[in-house]
């Protein structure tokens, strides 16, 4: 399988999908139906049924080999790459059992030291696939995309396995946070799903932020600084004495595991205006609503001073903790794990510190907990796949199918 899974791969990276945070349009980018058409002719060639809406999200339908109520499964990847870095002319290059040392990405000049990426060693004596350290690879979330497509492959292959109806979905636009934003949660018409979208080995993700994200403008008195007395209102010192009223430690660079932060992602402006942007995450809902409330409280506060109110806030949620609708339907979780133990992979379930497409598709009806895909350094010239354990993923989408049905 590790044959396949390289040449796949290998194809569907070097279509470039990037997505563009600045385009109105689903899918962001036209390229990204370079990769969708590949795959509905793909899909259909092993035989399945596909359907694909005019926004790029393709859907396909293995259906069940017998006779069972149980619940129809769903497997979803996403088709496009991050805007962050270059995704043009992509360039795989193979490493056979990987030696654990520094990794030369071609001859660009970069390199994967163990001793920067110490998380580089657990894949030790594994084929990895990098970048030649010009582009990102992409591997996220192509390699989930490989995954979903050979466990298809070997299922079909494999009748003998039996298993309920199975649909998979690929769509458009995770990059860029617009991922679940037209999926037709009816259409696809399935009980639970997998994301296929995590990273390293054992990961069973289902916990993520609450996330919202707060727009500030203040509005500022400009008047000539020789005779600015009682007059003046600098709405950079209003900026100011907003940010210094938030607890100074709740912020990413002091933060971990389950603690929430504010992060002021951007403050611009002079003595007649100004604005910041913020994001506010915790997994706690109500300690998520209690930093929303903070925002507002010090809006007042400092408007309270002045004789027109200078301060404008707009708060918007993002995404919400996914934990909410997942943890009560415990078979969800059950399952993988289940998996996970037959295949001697250790569960890391630790919260994430974000959010997937599955903390939005959760609370649109599609309960959607995200598993590992084996790939790393997301987003830049430094990722690279574990072809050994896209492997163990495709073995884990398997298992799933089967122990659906054994319920
Ligand atoms: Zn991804």
């Amino acid at each position: 399988m590790k044959e396949q899974i390289i040449e796949r791969l290998s194809r569907y990276v070097k279509i470039n999908t990037q997505s563009d945070p600045n385009s109105e349009t689903t899918p962001s980018t036209e390229r990204q139906w370079d990769l969708l058409h590949l795959l509905e002719e793909e899909l259909k060639a092993m035989g399945l049924a596909t359907d694909i809406d005019n926004n790029g999200y393709l859907f396909a339908t293995l259906e069940a080999n017998i006779e069972t109520d149980a619940p129809t499964l769903g497997f979803l990847a996403h088709v496009d790459t991050s805007p962050d870095f270059n995704a043009a002319n992509v360039n795989p290059q193979i490493i056979d059992s990987y030696d654990g040392g520094i990794i030369t990405l071609g001859t660009s000049g970069r390199e994967i030291n163990p001793e920067v990426f110490p998380d580089i060693v657990k894949v030790k004596g594994h084929t990895l696939m990098t970048t030649d350290g010009t582009s990102l690879l992409g591997a996220d979330d192509k390699a989930g995309v490989v995954e979903i497509m050979e466990a298809l492959q070997y299922l079909i292959e494999h009748p003998e396995i039996k298993h309920g109806r199975i649909r998979v979905g690929f769509t458009p636009d995770e990059e860029i946070g617009r991922g679940p934003h037209k999926f037709d949660v009816e259409r696809f018409d399935a009980d639970f799903a997998y994301t296929m979208d995590g990273s390293q080995l054992g990961e069973l993700q289902f916990e993520s932020f609450n996330a919202a994200e707060a727009k500030i403008t203040f509005e500022g008195v400009n008047v000539h600084p020789g005779s600015a007395k009682d007059k003046m209102v600098n709405a950079l010192n209003l900026a100011n004495a907003f940010h210094q009223a938030l607890p100074a430690n709740e912020v990413p660079e002091h933060t971990e595991g389950y603690e929430g932060f504010f992060h002021l992602m951007e403050m611009n402006g002079n003595v007649e205006k100004a604005t910041a942007q913020y994001i506010i995450r915790d997994h706690d809902s109500t300690s998520f609503e209690h930093r929303k409330q903070q925002l507002i409280a010090i809006q007042k506060d400092i408007n309270s001073r002045y004789y027109y109110d200078p301060v404008h806030l707009v708060i918007n949620d993002q995404y919400r903790n996914m934990a909410e609708k997942i943890t009560p339907l415990q078979h969800i979780i059950d399952i993988p794990k289940a998996v996970y133990a037959e295949l001697n992979i250790t569960p890391n379930t630790a919260p994430i510190r974000g959010g997937t497409d599955g903390s939005q598709l959760s609370f649109m009806g599609l309960p959607t907990p995200n598993l590992f895909t084996g790939c790393d350094n997301f987003h830049g010239p430094y990722e690279y796949a574990s072809i050994d354990v896209m492997t163990q993923a495709v073995q884990v989408i398997v298992g799933i199918v089967q122990k659906v049905v054994e319920k």
